[in-house]
């Protein structure tokens, strides 16, 4: 490709271009071989050409892609079913991605209160470090400085608290407060783990004070953690809760799924999108749903999670100059860096490894949940070589 592109800068991109992909590997075109514990930021949740993906996908294209949301479709209505069958929700709404999920998800809160009789409560708390997307409404949700800066007003209604402080979160509530928005652990933040103690006291505070509890399980949902949902390792369950990323396996879905309680404004004509959840994306989905639902998948998510984890523990001892801590659950591990992260994802990059960077001066490693020990040992291999590679630079610094 030439250096140049007329795509639009937005992304500072690395000069990787991928041809072909199987299970945990990518491939260029010249035949260089990475292997991707990236999986496109946490979407490729069954690796790349994932046979049942493949066939379900070509079978869909064959019969018929698109319809719009003017008719029943059925593979949507299958999709929906199948989500609120395996969590605590009785609906969902289907859309393109993670930060349209969100809108929904704040749209509804919103419309709640309104159908509730209470119009003026608009308002969601949210938590320093938190990513939602990049929508207007959503950077506001997220209050990253970065990513308001020049965009005009932020959108009102979000009301930002330090992470993990309950008292923070108890003073933030006000007559105007609709619910309380979270990420039960956050990824783009630096994979920060909410202590599940944390997430049953909102909940306690939720119901105390007739607030929604919405999670963003965007990057923890769909197996990641090693539970279909995260929440479900806190033993209680939100109000509303939006899914994108691995929910497609790489085919561009979002969805937000609620209880009925909370989805009771969401009626006729208050919400819409062309796009979300036709005949494709529902094909794609269901086809993710049918290999992560198999009984004994999630066992191996956690058990390769715990396989990693283990051996991050020990790289992190071996390369303390390096490496400060190891974090994560499942296969939404990363480790926080003692030198600056990109320096890390490079490093690594050369040996072969994908990794993908996060706040906090953290390296995220989100393998596909199809991967195997072997390949996690393999991962080991060129993470260490690529942190001994830095190692000598660091100490020097120090
Ligand atoms: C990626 C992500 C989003 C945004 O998803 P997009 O598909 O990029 O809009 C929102 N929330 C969380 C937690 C995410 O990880």
């Amino acid at each position: 490709m030439p250096p140049m592109s007329a795509v639009m800068p937005t992304y500072a991109r690395t000069d990787l271009v991928f041809e072909r992909g199987e299970g945990a590997w990518l491939f260029t075109a010249s035949g260089e071989k990475f292997l991707d514990f990236g999986a496109g930021i946490a979407v490729t949740a069954l690796g790349h050409g994932h046979p049942h993906l493949v066939e379900a996908l070509k079978q869909q294209a064959d019969a018929l892609w698109h319809t719009s949301n003017l008719y029943r479709i059925a593979g949507q209505e299958r999709l929906a079913e199948r989500l609120v069958g395996a969590s605590f929700a009785d609906c969902a709404f289907f859309a393109n991605s993670g930060a349209e999920a969100l809108e929904c998800a704040i749209k509804m809160a919103r419309k709640y209160q309104s159908a509730c009789g209470a119009p003026e409560r608009y308002r969601l708390i949210t938590f320093e470090g938190a990513f939602h997307g990049r929508t207007l409404a959503t950077i506001s949700a997220g209050g990253n400085e970065k990513h308001l800066e020049g965009f005009g007003p932020p959108v009102d209604g979000f009301d930002q608290v330090p992470f993990g402080d309950i008292d923070a979160v108890k003073k933030a509530i006000g007559e105007e407060t609709a619910g309380i928005l979270i990420e039960p652990i956050q990824g783009e933040g630096g994979i920060r783990t909410v202590p599940w103690r944390f997430l049953r006291e909102l909940r306690a505070l939720a119901d105390e004070k007739g607030l929604l509890l919405l999670f963003d399980e965007v990057q923890t949902g769909i197996g990641r953690t090693g539970k279909l949902f995260a929440y479900e390792w806190s033993g209680m369950a939100p109000d509303i809760m939006a899914l994108a990323k691995g929910l497609g396996g790489g085919f561009p879905i979002g969805a937000c799924v609620a209880t009925s309680q909370a989805a009771k404004g969401m009626t006729a004509g208050t919400h819409g999108s062309t796009f979300g959840g036709n005949l494709l994306a529902a094909a794609a989905a269901n086809a993710v749903l049918d290999v992560v639902l198999e009984p004994g998948f999630l066992d191996h998510v956690q058990a390769a999670g715990l396989h990693f984890k283990q051996k991050l523990a020990a790289i992190c001892d071996e390369n303390f100059d390096v490496v400060e801590d190891v974090r994560g659950e499942g296969l939404l591990l990363g480790f926080k860096c003692r030198v600056p992260n990109a320096d890390v994802v490079a490093a690594a990059a050369r040996q072969g490894l994908l990794t993908v960077p996060a706040g906090e001066n953290v390296v995220r490693l989100l393998p596909p949940l199809i991967v195997s020990d072997a390949e996690i040992d393999e991962a080991c291999g060129r993470l260490s070589r690529a942190l001994a590679e830095l190692a000598p630079a660091a100490r020097a610094a120090r």
